[in-house]
This record gives C-alpha cells, sequence and structure tokens, in this order.
C-alpha cells in the first residue's frame, strides 16, 4: 500500500533566495564539507583526479566517509579567485556534492514526512529570520497531514514549546529543555509512556519555574563567569580568526578579550543583558529554528549534543556581541552585529558539530556538560 509523504516547511522556508556575488559570507569557509557517496561514486567513475586528490576518505568499521580535503577553517580548494567554484566550472552543478548543491536547505526525512528547513549558518536565512513577525514553525499545506507519532519529534516539539513560552528568559528556557533532556537520558528504565508523561510535565508553566528556581540556586560570582565566557569564546574561535569571512568579526573581539580586564566588562554586563533582551523574539526564532533542523535523533546522547551546541552557540553569540558592544562603547546593539554573529557562530560551532563535541570531550571530560556548569555561564 502507498503510504503519503507530508511535506512540512518551516516557515521562512520559501521566503530563502542567494544573494550570490552580494553576499559577504562564502558557503565554502568556516566548516568541514562532507561529500555524499554518490558523488565520490560518479567522481571515482568520471576519473576526476584532480578532484579526488582533494578529497579526505575516512573509514570506521563498515562505513565510510568522504569530505573536502582541509581543515574545518581553511577555504575550500576548489574556490577559484574570484570565489567560483573550480567543479562547477569545469563539470556543471551537477557534478558537486550535494550539500554544496543544497545549501542552506536543510532536508530532514521520517518515515512518512520530509521536512524543510534553512541553516542560520547562512546570512540570507538569519535576515529573514530577523524580519519575522510572530513565532516560526513548521508546518504542512496538506490540512490532512497525519500526525506525528514519532518519539523523537515529540521530544522536540516539547523543546519547541517550551522555548516559545512567553514568560520566561530565553536563557532559562534553554537550561530547563537541558534539564529535560538529562532527566531522559538518565531514566534509563523510561518506557515510551513515561516518556510521554515526561514530556507532559513541560506543559506546566508553574513546572517550568520550578525547574529555573533550581538552576538560580547555582552559586555563581559574576566575575567568575564572565571570565569563563570569555576564555570559552577565545578557545572556541581560536583558529578561525584568519578565516578570511570571519577576520572582521573575530580579529578585534579575540584581541579585546585578551587584553580587557574582567571586572571592568561585568560592569557593563547588566546594562548590556537588559538591551540584548529587547531583541529576543528574534534571537527566540533563531534558536527554534536551529532545533527544527538539528535536533532530530531518536538517539537521546546525540539529540543531547545537538540541543548543548545550539545553547552553546547562542551563549557565545550574545557574548561576542557583547564584546562588539564595550569595544564600540555603544548605547544601543547593533542588530547587524547579532546577525554576523549568528552566522559566523552557527558555523563555528553547529556546523562543525563533530570537532565541538571532541573539543568538549577534551576539556571537560565528557561531551555533554553538566546543568550546573551551563547555568553559571548562562544565567550571570
Ligand atoms: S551563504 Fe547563503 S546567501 Fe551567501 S552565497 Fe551561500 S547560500 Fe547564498
Amino acid at each position: 500500500m502507498d503510504k503519503t509523504i507530508d511535506i512540512l516547511k518551516t516557515t521562512n522556508y520559501d521566503k530563502f533566495k542567494c544573494t550570490a556575488d552580494k553576499c559577504k559570507f562564502t558557503c565554502c569557509e568556516g566548516w568541514d564539507v562532507s561529500v555524499d557517496g554518490d558523488t565520490y561514486n560518479k567522481w571515482e567513475k568520471g576519473k576526476c583526479s584532480e578532484i579526488l586528490k582533494n578529497i579526505k576518505v575516512e573509514k570506521s568499521g563498515d562505513s565510510v566517509s568522504y569530505s573536502i580535503a582541509k581543515e574545518n577553517h581553511e577555504t575550500c580548494p576548489f574556490l577559484d579567485m574570484k570565489g567560483l567554484c573550480e567543479i562547477v566550472k569545469k563539470h556543471g552543478e551537477e557534478y558537486i556534492s550535494s550539500i554544496c548543491h543544497t545549501f542552506p536547505r536543510v532536508e530532514n526525512k521520517f518515515e512518512d514526512r520530509r521536512e524543510l528547513s534553512l541553516s542560520c549558518a547562512c546570512p540570507e536565512v538569519v535576515e529573514i529570520i530577523s524580519g519575522l513577525s510572530g513565532k516560526i514553525n513548521i508546518f504542512s499545506d496538506n490540512k490532512k497531514a497525519t500526525k506525528n507519532n514519532l518519539l523523537e519529534l515529540k521530544v522536540r516539539d516539547t523543546l519547541v514549546n517550551i522555548v516559545q513560552q512567553d514568560d520566561f528568559l530565553l536563557e532559562e528556557k534553554l537550561l530547563v529543555c537541558f534539564q529535560m533532556l538529562l532527566d531522559i537520558l538518565e531514566d534509563e528504565e523510561l518506557s515510551e509512556e513515561g516518556l510521554e508523561e515526561e514530556l507532559e510535565k513541560y506543559e506546566d508553566s508553574k513546572y517550568l519555574q520550578e525547574v529555573i528556581g533550581k538552576c538560580k540556586e547555582i552559586d555563581s560570582d559574576i566575575n567568575e563567569s564572565v571570565e569563563e565566557i570569555n576564555y570559552l569564546l577565545l578557545d572556541i574561535t581560536k583558529n578561525y580568526k584568519e578565516v578570511s569571512s570571519f577576520e572582521f568579526l573575530l580579529k578585534d573581539i579575540s584581541d579585546f578579550a585578551e587584553a580587557v580586564k574582567v571586572g571592568n566588562l561585568s560592569v557593563k554586563w547588566q546594562e548590556y543583558k537588559i538591551l540584548f533582551e529587547q531583541h529576543s523574539e528574534f534571537a527566540e526564532n533563531w534558536i527554534v529554528s536551529d532545533i527544527i533542523s538539528s535536533c532530530i535523533s531518536d538517539d537521546i546522547e546525540e539529540l543531547i549534543i545537538s540541543f548543548e551546541l545550539i545553547i552553546l552557540e547562542y551563549l557565545m553569540v550574545r557574548y561576542a556581541v557583547f564584546l562588539k558592544y564595550c569595544i564600540n562603547n555603544n548605547k544601543e546593539i547593533e542588530i547587524q552585529d547579532i546577525k554576523d554573529y549568528i552566522v559566523t557562530l552557527s558555523r563555528i560551532i553547529g556546523n562543525n558539530s563533530e570537532a565541538v563535541t571532541e573539543f568538549l570531550r577534551d576539556g571537560f571530560e565528557d561531551p555533554i556538560l553538566e546543568i550546573g556548569y551551563l547555568c553559571f555561564i548562562s544565567l550571570f
């Protein structure tokens, strides 16, 4: 029997149009560019040695993965001096890897649905999100669309519902979501029914308030929190300062962060936080857009890591914009700074998830951070 596949799209999906040569970020810089097996086989069959010599092949057990041979902070070796792709010039659009072909479009396939969303690593996507009025979501044009029965999508819906609550700060809602995912991970006996009951608890805003209250009990000192987030930003961005499309955004804030006295920053932080909250509608839509695209795994550990990277992205963007605000001695936050740092940090964190997970494993022993640590760097 034929199964109908529903197609769902995010609110902004059909609005996207690449700005091509007007774009100040190239698509090909600042992340690992993976190559799908079909494209690799096509290059092999076509004996394209000039392409194959720039491809990294990695084997792990029975699986093989391919990517463009470059460090994630380097520019794609196929990019020419004018920013055009050598593969496209020589062989045509249909010869490039599917990720290059589709970026920034993201397609997630499930048994009975295909979901189409957009990556915030593209400045045009972020531009559209910043102009949305109302809350972003994913929906089907088909009024009879099948109800979502997959548990992982129910978990994701709960994350979106929590983040779209109006009564709490965004960082508080992110911590509630993280705590919920940790509770699910830790309960090895959790049945399907038990999971649904657990998710239902988070529909009640009084319960959310309770979880937030517990997060706030964690002792923290603003100077120590600022110092920690300052180190974290410097560590996460250190390999990317020389990337040409990031240099104008990362160089001055890194130099400033290395030299500044943390006490001076802490004094300005409270006034800045209030100003940043004025952009909470935009920030919420950006975060929900990321959750829709990337929190879809049926493996709870993978799901937590995807969500944790979104939290880190949010905290790093908020802090990077703060450094810029301090450097320029501004009285207001430049919205363009928020947009630029979302693109940059989406590429550095979200699109390099394996490298960032490794970085967390090296620095914290476990890539899944403790809730106390996240509270320490979020709630000051
Ligand atoms: S980053 Fe986005 S707007 Fe810029 S060239 Fe790539 S797809 Fe186009």
